[in-house]
Formats: C-alpha cells, structure tokens, sequence
C-alpha cells in the first residue's frame, strides 16, 4: 500500500516521504499469495441486496479499473515482479452454489465486468479439475508482492522520494498547517498530508471496529510440483471462509485459506502444524488429487469487512490525514485503488468514488 502511494504521489511531482517502523516489504505483503484480482469476498449479487444492483456495480467497478490500473503502471514502469495474466476460476461453495453462481454471472455482465459461468463438466474439461461448477474472469493476475513493493519504490525513490526506516511513529498530531508525526527516536516530520498505509497494525486506533482482524495460513510445495491443473488458473471457492491456490514462477504450488477470525500471533502461530495439515487434506479435494505437500507453512494477520471492500478516505474528524487499509482478500487489488482515489484526492476535492470505501460508512 504504502509503495504504491509513494510511486503514485511522486508521479504526480510531490514531495513523498516513507516511513516505515521495518525494512521495506516485512510487512503482511511479505506473506501474501498475490492473487490479484478483482472479485471481491462479498458477492456482487449479495452486495447488492444491500446497496442496490447500480451502487454495488459501481463498488465492484472501482476495484476492477484499480486492478486494470495496476496491471497497466506494472508494464509502463516495467517492473520485473513475476507478473503472469492468469484466469480467475471461482468455483461453487458455500456462499454462492450452482444457481447462485449464475445469477453472480449476470449481476456482473450486467455491471460490465468479464465473467463467464462455467458448468461443472465444462469447467473440469477445460482446466483438468474436479467436476464443480464456476465463474471463470478475464484480468486477474499473480505477482511476487515484494518484488511489486520494491520495484514500486525504487521508481518512487528516482522521482525523489525519501524513504526512511527503520522510523517508528509512536503519536500523530494534526493542525491547521497539516499532520505531525513524531518518531520513537524523538524526531518528527512535518507534513502537509499523510498516509497512515500500515497494514493492519495501526488499524484497530483509527477503525470502527466492523473492520475486524483475523488470521490467515498458506503452505507451499517444493518448486518443479506445477502444473496440476491447466492455465495455471488461480482458484478460490465462493465460501466463507474459502481455500484458493495459485503455482509461482518455479512450479510451487500454494493453497490458502483456513482463516480464523482471532489474531493473536502466539495462537496462530501453535496452529501452523495443524493448518498445514488441514491445508494438505483441503488441496487433495479441491485439486483432485493427493494432497499437496508443504515445504514451507506460514501464517499472517489479515482483515476483514462487511462488504469485502477496504477502508480508505479521511481519518474521521481529520482532514490532513488519510487511512488506506485494504481489509478483504484483495488487498493488493485495494491498494491500488487507494493510490487513484487518494491521489485524485490530495487537492482538496474528493474523488467522485471516494465515498463508497469511507472508512466509516458502516457506522449508524
Ligand atoms: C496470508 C495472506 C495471504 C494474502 N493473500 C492475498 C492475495 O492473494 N491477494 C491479495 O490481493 N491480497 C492478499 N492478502 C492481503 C494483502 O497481502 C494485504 O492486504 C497487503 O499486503 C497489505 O499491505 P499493506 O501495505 O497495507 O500492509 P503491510 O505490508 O503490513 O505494510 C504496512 C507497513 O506499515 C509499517 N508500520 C505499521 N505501523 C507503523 C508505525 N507506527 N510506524 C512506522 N511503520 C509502521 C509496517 O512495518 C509495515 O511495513 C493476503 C494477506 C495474507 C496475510
């Protein structure tokens, strides 16, 4: 988040400064899968039972042109991060079976958005998987994400931004003149506007609390295990929570999912065996196949929100200071729509669609 903020604000000529309490990409983008891709966990056809078909297509659509955006600015600045164009295969569960993935189909063609519903014969046919039905997308891609954050600020840092770690900052002040943010080591910057792009550890001050933290897990396979299914596809299940997977470069396969919805890290971290476990049982039924076999396990806070969209707009009662939190499975996806809107922001007057991810719209 932070990254693309910095290459997306130094682009427009401002002076950028990054702070960052740990070495650049340590944070939860170091235990990303980087499916990015613009389905988001809330269906389109549940969110708008909510918000009504029109405003939920026009949500949906933002994170769909961020995702275009991305794509496109990864090719301009020709940044080597691994990035492949993939099909989205989102295969029936819980959430949305067989009927209910049809009628997603058409909630989306109606919004514009390339999806395409897929019976389960078709769908195992074309990408060698078991027979279950599913919605299969255009635009999705993979990338590695800390290769993405870095190539993202060394173009920030040619344009001239600073970027400073480690920089811990402990208080945030705001005054008519902008924001003061002052350092563990009793410095402080100055700023006209900032950024709060921390992830999910400075969420809980400045969020309501409908944005909740959790804990997600993943295994890897050795390299050289891909393909086990055609296209390289990655794969999530309309469920909730959901199992999804996607190959690298080297032929690793990865499976995630599992989330438990507490975030403690000591906890977490005493179910990795198990997880690693559950995820190998998992993969063999979602795949059709044996299991696949972790060569590394590991575990990461994550985030969550009632409509799977993130928070991103002004601090409550703030007006120099800004929250970008992608909560939702997308969170790369969602980065780079805080990048657009917040940089079309800075001015002064709000992006026409800043108002759909107000960090507080679910306030009463
Ligand atoms: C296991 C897992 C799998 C995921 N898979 C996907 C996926 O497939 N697709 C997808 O789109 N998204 C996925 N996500 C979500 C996505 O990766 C995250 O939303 C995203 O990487 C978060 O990036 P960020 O920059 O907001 O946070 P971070 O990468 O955590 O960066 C925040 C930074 O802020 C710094 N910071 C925090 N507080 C302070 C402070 N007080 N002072 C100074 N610095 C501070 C931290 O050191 C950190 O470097 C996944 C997440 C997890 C955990």
């Amino acid at each position: 988040m932070g990254a693309m903020l910095a290459e997306r604000i130094s682009g427009q000529g401002r002076s950028v400064v990054v702070l960052d309490r740990r070495p650049p990409a340590w944070g939860a983008t170091a235990a990303s899968t980087a499916l990015v891709m613009w389905g988001a966990d809330t269906p389109l056809s549940h969110l708008a039972r909510t918000l009504g078909a029109a405003e939920a297509a026009r949500r949906w659509r933002c994170v769909f042109a961020a995702v275009g955006e991305l794509d496109d600015r990864i090719r301009r600045l020709a940044i080597d991060c691994g990035w492949r164009a993939r099909p989205e295969v989102y295969l029936a569960g819980t959430l949305l079976d067989e009927a209910g993935l049809q009628a997603e189909a058409k909630a989306r063609q109606a919004a514009g958005l390339p999806s395409q519903f897929l019976g389960s014969k078709a769908l195992a046919e074309r990408f060698g998987l078991p027979p279950r039905a599913g919605l299969i997308s255009d635009l999705a891609f993979e990338v590695d994400p800390v290769a993405l954050t870095l190539g993202l600020l060394k173009c920030a840092v040619g344009r001239g931004a600073k970027l400073i770690w480690p920089a811990d900052v402990v208080a945030i002040a705001c005054n008519e003149t902008g924001v003061s943010l002052a350092l563990s080591d009793g410095n402080a910057i100055l700023a006209r506007q900032a950024v709060l792009a921390t992830g999910y550890e400075a969420a809980r001050a400045y969020l309501p609390p409908a944005f909740e933290l959790g804990s997600s897990f993943a295994i890897a396979s050795a390299p050289g295990l891909a393909p086990l299914w055609r296209e390289n596809a990655l794969i999530w299940e309309a469920s909730d929570p959901y199992l999804y997977a996607r190959t690298t470069r080297d032929g690793r396969v990865i499976i995630g999912g599992t989330d438990e919805d507490f975030a403690d890290a000591e906890r977490r971290d005493a179910l990795l065996d198990a997880k690693r476990q559950t995820l190998t049982a998992q993969s063999g039924d979602l795949l059709g196949r044996e299991g696949v076999v972790a060569e590394c396990t590991w575990a990461a806070t994550f985030g969550s929100s009632p409509d799977g969209l993130p928070a991103i707009g002004r601090a409550p009662g703030f007006d120099a200071l800004w929250l970008a939190s992608g909560f939702g499975g997308n969170g790369v996806s969602f980065a780079s729509m805080a990048a657009s809107l917040i940089c079309a922001s800075l001015d002064g007057v709000p992006a026409p669609d800043l108002d759909c991810f107000a960090p507080d719209r679910f306030e009463t």
